[in-house]
């Protein structure tokens, strides 16, 4: 099928039809532990030094056919991508993509709503490198405006914030950013492509880490950063200088989780959704941070710009003490306690609200001095049933001393 009507089929079509293996007899490629190429003769070699693409064995740094499909399927997947980067981590991804942009001197703004090593990272690697981090409330547009100087590179962004799951008006923070010749990135890891096409929302530059959806099974760590041409260019180049690498066992796992992430993204959509009604209606429940229910402060501005949710959102007791609120986690039998999600299993973590957060309001305004012990579940393919019985249980441990 030409590259013009690939680019015809619905995203449930190219995920099972994007990255296939080059042998027509064989559904996947092959996975080629390669460090070392061996040229023919002196001649090919010196060609092979003449250019920089994708799709030409040059050494094992610049990848193989294992690792060019998953980047190729990434990059089909997302409308507006010129080509994918991949990268050993979700966080690898991210340095990569901001010092693919930034340069001493530049001002970065970071929407506070993000990801704890992104702003640890604007704060430490980026600072010493001459780079200065502020941060901005991504719900104020205005007190946004107003963030902007000349020296304003770059816009750091992430949809839904992580833990606090704020949806935040993309397309306008984005075409701001457009407007004073910043660039603006974005963490998509939440939504993926399938759900929230960032780049068409008016990103320039999309991050996510593979770690969580796409791989989906909880055994592989990776990330990638896809965008247009100008942007997709900075991106390799800065990847190859700082060594970046994935290994092609992983590529394959991903490229094999990828096939059912839209399945499992629409499966596990509906059960957080039933889950966090069921929360709701919990009198120890103060809040349910989760953006695809209706009646979330984030649900309408997700309704326009979103495709598709997953099983991550947040909850916060009443009034309740860390103590409870363990005894809580500790009590649940099906949710495992820890941090990543996106796999086939649900896990349960714990978080605070205050210490994460530097320009916004958190907690949230208008709520009760007590409602600061938070709960987050990233929801798995278990049976919804199940997993309700399974918080109920927990709910009733909560109050036995
Ligand atoms: C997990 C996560 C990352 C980082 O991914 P790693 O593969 O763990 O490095 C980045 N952004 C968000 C929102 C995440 O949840």
């Amino acid at each position: 099928m030409s590259k013009n009507n690939r680019n015809q089929l619905s995203p449930a079509t190219r995920l099972v039809t994007g990255g296939r293996s080059p042998d027509p007899h064989v559904v996947s490629p092959p996975v080629y532990r390669a460090s070392t190429h061996l040229y023919t003769d002196c001649a090919e070699l010196r060609a092979g030094t003449k250019s920089n693409a994708d799709g030409n064995f040059f050494y094992g740094r610049r990848g193989s056919p294992t690792q060019w499909a998953l980047a190729e399927a990434l990059t089909e997947l997302e409308p507006g991508a010129h080509g994918t980067v991949l990268y050993p981590s979700g966080v690898a991804a991210i340095a990569g993509a901001l010092l693919a942009v930034v340069k001493p001197g530049d001002v970065l703004l970071v929407a506070d709503n993000a990801y704890d090593p992104s702003r640890s990272m604007a704060t430490g690697l980026l600072k010493r490198l001459g780079v200065e981090a502020r941060f901005f409330d991504p719900l104020d547009l205005d007190a946004y405006r107003e963030a902007f100087c000349n020296r304003t590179r770059a816009v750091w962004l992430e949809n839904p914030g992580s833990l606090t799951m704020e949806v935040c008006d993309i397309p306008a923070l984005a075409a701001e950013a457009r407007k004073r010749d910043a660039v603006s990135l974005i963490d998509n890891t939440w939504a993926t492509a399938l759900g929230f096409p960032a780049l068409e929302r008016g990103c320039d530059i999309s991050v996510q880490a593979l770690t969580k959806h796409v791989g989906g099974h909880s055994d592989l760590m990776m990330g990638a950063a896809s965008a247009g041409e100008r942007w997709y260019r900075a991106l390799r180049r800065t990847a190859q200088d700082l060594g970046h690498v994935v290994s092609p066992d992983d590529a394959a796992l991903a490229l094999r989780g990828l096939r059912t992430m839209k399945l499992r993204l629409e499966r596990t959509t509906r059960t957080a959704l039933a889950l966090s009604e069921w929360l709701a209606a919990r009198a120890e429940v103060a809040h349910v941070l989760c953006p695809m229910r209706p009646g979330d402060a984030g649900h309408e501005l997700w309704q326009r710009d979103f495709t598709g949710g997953c099983g991550l959102f947040s909850f916060v007791l009443s009034g309740r003490y860390d103590a409870a609120r363990c005894r809580l986690i500790d009590a649940l039998e099906l949710f495992g306690i820890g941090y990543s999600w996106g796999g086939f299993e649900s896990l349960a973590l714990p978080f605070d609200v205050e210490p994460v957060r530097a320009a916004m309001d958190w907690p949230r305004r208008g709520w009760q001095d007590g409602d600061r012990y938070a709960i987050r579940l990233s929801i798995g393919l278990e049976d919804p049933e199940d997993l309700i019985a399974d918080l109920e249980r927990a709910f009733a441990a909560m109050d036995t001393l």
